[in-house]
């Protein structure tokens, strides 16, 4: 017989972590299945540490709430775990005058969002500011940081486990199937497959999601979105940083446009682009430095030649294609397909390092095991922390 367990969490990445989190913090009995031999191995190893504020997204949607609910309580949950993570502020910076509307219009979709603390700056602010940035006026967002994104699905993991999850690695979920008030759920590592039996499943594969969704018998194929594979480069810059915040540009189609991050040794990268592929390779190639040169210069002239490095890439799990605008995340359950229990989380590219917590509580609430997002018990329960 099939080991019964409370709870099968698919994929140990920061959500599918955040996720166990919050329900062994329910009392469940938590399972993370994770395909490979190591926690946070996919997107979430390969992204830019930030902790956004919440601007860009459209009001009312999910990615704007769980993004402004989960930086909150990221930073709070930093502070509480030992997390290393920096306050470092972000320059969302207009080069020239034609940038000007795009950049308020931006102010107002932060507004609308509820991220209070923007501050507009005009070119002579701005350039006090960033002394070496051509700019015709800039947004400040202080509550903008960085996090060291390993430091933190570590802590989740220890937070999980010590609540009773256990993360079972070398352990590739092939086939969920419902069965009386729950799901017989298959794992297959090199042909010696085992079987457990969960009450509830939450799907949280990344990019591995619509095949694991493709994989739950009931499941409709119109519930199972396409996956796109819109990769981001990464180079990073010699030498020291001229810069002491983030700084972006106004964002593109399909990205945020090639901006400064900082990690948390003070070194600076730029990226992510955007580059549609039809498979999943994550070299970087060398001749991209040129449209990141012409990027970057539109904001700091100063660039030097050569001075940027290949570094590393990432794959967004986006489920809209080329041209099309990125969909909200998409947190799916019973209400929509049917299957009570089952929770699919589709198209958590950014921010969702970010949200993770506030998508473990909101998939918790879902599930009716904890309050839902936006009561009280959420923001209460991680201030609560030891
Ligand atoms: C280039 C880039 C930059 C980004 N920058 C930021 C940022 O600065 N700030 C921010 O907030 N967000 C950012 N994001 C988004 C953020 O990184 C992701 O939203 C987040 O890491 C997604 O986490 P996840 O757990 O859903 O996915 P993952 O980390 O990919 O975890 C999914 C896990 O599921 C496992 N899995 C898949 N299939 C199976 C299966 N069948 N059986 C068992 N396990 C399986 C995988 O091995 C993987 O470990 C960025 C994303 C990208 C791509």
């Amino acid at each position: 017989m099939a080991e019964q367990i409370d709870v099968l969490v698919v994929g140990a990445g920061v959500v599918g972590l955040a996720v166990a989190r919050a329900l062994a913090r329910a009392g469940q009995e938590v399972v993370v299945a994770e395909r490979h031999d190591a926690i946070g191995t996919e997107v979430s190893a390969r992204n830019s540490e930030v902790i956004h504020a919440g601007i860009y997204y459209p009001a009312g949607s999910q990615r704007a709430r769980l993004c402004t609910a989960g930086r909150d309580a990221l930073y709070r949950f930093c502070t509480a775990y030992g997390v290393d993570h920096r306050r470092t502020g972000k320059l969302i910076v207009a080069a020239e005058d034609a940038d000007l509307p795009a950049l308020d219009a931006i102010a107002r979709a932060g507004a609308a969002n509820g991220v209070a603390d923007l501050q507009r700056l005009d070119a002579q602010a701005t350039q006090a500011r960033a002394p070496l940035l051509r700019t015709a006026g800039a947004l400040w967002s202080p509550s903008t940081g960085i996090v060291d994104s390993h430091g933190l699905m570590l802590a989740l993991r220890g937070d999980a486990e010590a609540h009773g999850a256990m993360i079972a690695l070398r352990s590739p979920v092939t086939a969920i199937r419902p069965q009386g008030d729950g799901f017989r759920i298959t794992m297959a590592d090199g042909g010696d497959g085992y079987e457990l039996d969960a009450r509830y499943v939450v799907n949280a594969a990344g990019l591995g999601a619509a095949t694991v969704a493709g994989a739950t018998k009931g499941l409709h194929a119109r519930h199972v979105p396409r996956h796109h594979i819109a990769k981001g480069s990464y180079f990073t810059l010699a030498g020291r940083s001229p810069f002491d915040t983030l700084v972006y540009p106004i964002p593109e189609p399909g990205g945020l446009g090639i901006h400064l991050t900082l990690d948390l040794g003070g070194r600076a990268r730029f990226g992510p682009d955007v580059e549609w592929t039809d498979h999943v390779d994550y070299a970087v190639d060398p001749a991209r430095a040129a449209a990141f040169c012409r990027a970057i210069r539109r904001y700091w002239p100063g660039l030097p030649d050569g001075a940027l490095e290949p570094a590393y890439s990432g794959i967004r799990p986006r489920i809209t294609g080329p041209g099309e605008s990125a969909a909200d995340f998409v947190i799916q359950d019973a209400d929509t397909h049917g299957l009570e229990g089952l929770v699919n989380l589709f198209g958590i590219e950014s921010p969702g390092l970010t949200s993770a917590l506030a998508i473990g509580a909101e998939v918790a609430g879902r599930l009716g095991l904890g309050p839902r997002l936006g009561e009280a018990g959420f923001l209460a329960a991680e201030l609560a922390l030891r």
